[in-house]
């Protein structure tokens, strides 16, 4: 497949062609990361930022939400409940800072996760951009993955997408240093942004394999009301969103192959079954959240974010029999690490 190709896949609006795609999607997930679906227990631990990201619900200028930020033992009473569920590893996400006390109390919660696991927890971070020596730090506490979207690869969407001071070759930069300390990178873009072409969504998926990423999370754009993006928005983009989100996966689980794709929670909010249509189109990782029920409220990067009152169990229970019902299984107590990681090591 080709850029045409995947040009021409993004214009197709014919739902039998389509199935084929997603058919064909299915069977080179199968042949290359198998059946097994992972999942990575989400701990979005606070909602204090200091970006202010034109699109997103918790941006610094938004004053309608409460801050708060979690205790070191509530996030590690979640993790501990995620390794009882027998999740494989959890993510822990927030908004950015980088002061020195936020950088510190990563890294003491890390290292607490891994000695309450008895080292068996993953970890990944969904922190932002940050120094080198800071990713380094947290690597050398423990973790093993980061999450960090470039949201576009596109440099001009991007300016238009955040302030001045966000600044696309850094976040550009943060992707390789991130890879030569030895984490497994994660990057991914939003579906459907206003200005968004769909050659750039065509030129997203080869930037994932120019950049050599080991896992994808992407997911629909979604309006949040009380951001700048999100009032420039005229009429409901989501079915068409949601569409092309499931596109992409198929895309790129053909392009690349071998990477961790994640069926977001973003596909969730469009469908209640849009996790496991995004299974069905070749993604192979859920990210169920633990976030304690009381502060959810207070962490939607967009509107009508699903699950807002459901505990970790109830997600549990209601996730496998989902994932069941597709015929798929879960990896318990498995990292579920990306097979391009390991390809890439035993190449280099
Ligand atoms: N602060 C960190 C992590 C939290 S934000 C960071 O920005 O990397 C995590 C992701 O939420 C972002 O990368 C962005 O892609 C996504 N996001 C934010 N607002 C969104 C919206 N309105 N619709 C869909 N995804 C959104
Ligand atoms: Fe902050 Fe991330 Fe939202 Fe940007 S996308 S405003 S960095 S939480």
């Amino acid at each position: 497949m080709d850029r045409n190709e995947i040009i021409k896949w993004l214009k197709d609006n014919d739902q039998n062609n389509l199935k084929e795609l997603y058919r064909q999607a299915y069977e080179v997930k199968l042949k290359h990361v198998g059946l097994n679906v992972y999942f990575r227990g989400i701990i979005e631990f606070s909602n204090i930022c200091q970006k202010d990201c034109l699109y997103c619900g918790i941006r610094r200028s938004n004053d309608s939400y409460e801050r708060f930020q979690m205790t070191k033992e509530e996030i590690l009473g979640s993790a501990k409940q995620a390794y009882e569920m027998k999740y494989g590893s959890i993510v822990l996400q927030s908004g950015e800072r980088s002061d020195v006390q936020f950088v510190d109390f990563v890294t003491d919660v890390v290292k607490g996760i891994k000695n309450l696991s008895d080292n068996t927890l993953g970890i990944t971070l969904s922190l932002g951009e940050q120094s080198k020596e800071t990713y380094q730090q947290w690597f050398e506490a423990g973790a093993h993955r980061y999450l960090l979207r470039i949201e576009t690869s596109n440099p001009e969407l991007y300016k238009k997408l955040h302030p001045a001071d966000h600044v696309f070759n850094e976040r550009l930069n943060c992707l390789t240093v991130l890879k030569e300390i030895g984490y497994q990178v994660g990057t991914g873009v939003m579906i459907g942004l206003p200005g968004q072409m769909l050659e750039d969504l065509a030129d997203d998926i080869l930037f994932f394999k120019d950049m050599n990423i080991d896992m994808i999370g992407m997911g629909p754009y979604i309006v949040h009301n009380d951001t700048p993006l999100g009032k420039s928005v005229d009429g409901d983009i989501s079915s068409k969103n949601f569409e092309l989100g499931l596109k992409m996966i198929a895309l790129t689980r053909i392009y690349l192959e071998d990477v961790n794709i994640a069926a977001t929670t973003a596909l969730q909010a469009l469908k209640p079954i849009g996790r496991e249509m995004g299974l069905q189109c070749g993604a192979n990782i859920i990210m169920p959240n633990i976030t304690h029920t009381k502060y959810r409220k207070f962490y939607q990067l967009y509107e009508d974010k699903p699950c807002l009152d459901e505990n970790a169990s109830l997600c549990r229970d209601c996730l496998s029999g989902r994932i069941a019902s597709i015929g798929e299984s879960i990896g318990f107590n498995e990292w579920g690490d990306s097979p391009h990681y390991f390809k890439n090591r035993i190449l280099k």
